[in-house]
């Protein structure tokens, strides 16, 4: 059986949620189809799940842990009457109005809605090592702006040799004793301009043509395990702290094809929160691989639902 909504957000970080509390409030009576635990990068309340403590979340004098700042929007959304639903949208069909969604596999769409809220997000790529998921938060980190404060006075690795690396790099630089760049290859993908920025900083130095196969630590991160790929050597190198940036990838899939993507496959949107498909709006990183914060998507989240009540009303 298809139930009718009025408007249903698909994703459950920051922007879903705080899209959730401003569609609640105005009476929108909102759904929330918040996903479902599949992976370490991927499952409800989005990428702060995976974060420790958040120090940069404004309100919040003496940090609070990710989870639980996200448990909080949950319950906030709750509240003032969101629903949740705890599974992943499996198929959407947007060429028409009311737009229809699907939940499984079944032939009939599970919901309609007059309105979708797009906030699925992004997720860091990883290495894969079996460490790194465990050590998440307890030294490997995939945003510096988020963790780097942590990181004071410590040797730090980060590993990447794009744009994203580079500027993790620089930026650990404020904290770190000193900073290493591991990169597989021999020569920067990063702009010229960050290279040069990163080849005159002394705190930060470079392995070449090297692949991190190991993280040691049992509670936290302690060294890290390096192969050269050019000689197949092995060594260990001590470390506080280890940070992924070898890209992003937005939450997408579900809606290719349906609304238009950037070149790099981040939804695009047009002044605002919409998108391509008048109805649809998108919010938080999955439109967004400029700022990625937490304090952003929300913001966007809370314009989304604004952009909708507009939308709705104007459509009444
Ligand atoms: P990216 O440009 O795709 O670079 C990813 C880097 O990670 C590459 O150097 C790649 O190596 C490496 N890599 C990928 N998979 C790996 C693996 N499994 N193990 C080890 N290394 C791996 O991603 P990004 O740096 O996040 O940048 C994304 C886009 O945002 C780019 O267009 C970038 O210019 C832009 N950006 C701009 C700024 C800025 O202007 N300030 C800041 C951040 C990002 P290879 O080089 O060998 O492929």
């Amino acid at each position: 059986m298809t139930e009718a909504r009025k408007v249903v957000i698909v994703g459950s970080g920051p922007a879903g949620l705080t899209a959730a509390i401003y569609a609640a409030r105005a009476q929108l009576e909102p759904l929330v189809i918040e996903g479902e635990p599949s992976s370490t990068s991927d499952q409800p309340g989005g990428q702060l799940m995976l974060t420790t403590e958040i120090e940069n979340f404004p309100g919040f004098v003496d940090g609070i842990m990710g989870p639980e700042l996200m448990a909080s929007f949950r319950a906030q959304a709750a509240r003032f009457g969101a629903e949740y639903l705890t599974a992943k949208v499996s198929r959407v069909e947007l060429e028409e109005r009311p737009f229809r969604l699907w939940v499984g596999d079944g032939d009939e769409p599970t919901y309609t809605a007059e309105a979708v809220i797009v906030a699925t997000g992004a997720r860091s790529l990883m290495l894969g090592l079996p460490e790194e998921a465990r050590l998440l938060g307890h030294g490997v980190s995939t945003c510096a702006t988020c963790d780097g404060f942590f990181f004071r006075d410590q040797d730090i690795m980060v590993v990447g040799g794009g744009d994203s690396a580079l500027e993790e790099a620089l930026f650990l630089t404020r904290f770190g004793r000193t900073v290493t760049i591991v990169h597989r290859r021999d020569q920067l993908r990063a702009s010229k301009v960050m290279q040069e920025r990163a080849f005159a900083n002394e705190k930060i130095t470079f392995r070449w043509n090297s692949l991190v196969t190991a993280i040691n630590g049992e509670s936290k991160v302690e060294s890290v395990q390096l192969r050269d790929v050019t000689t197949g050597a092995e060594d260990t190198v001590p470390v506080g702290g280890l940070f992924v940036a070898i890209g992003h990838e937005p939450n997408t899939a579900v809606f290719s094809g349906q609304l238009e993507l950037e070149d790099n496959g981040y939804i695009r949107t047009f002044g605002g929160t919409r998108t391509s498909v008048e109805g649809v709006f998108a919010c938080g990183d999955v439109q967004d691989h400029e700022y990625r914060q937490a304090i952003t998507a929300a913001g966007s989240g809370c314009m989304a639902a604004i952009d909708v009540e507009r939308w709705l009303e104007a459509k009444a």
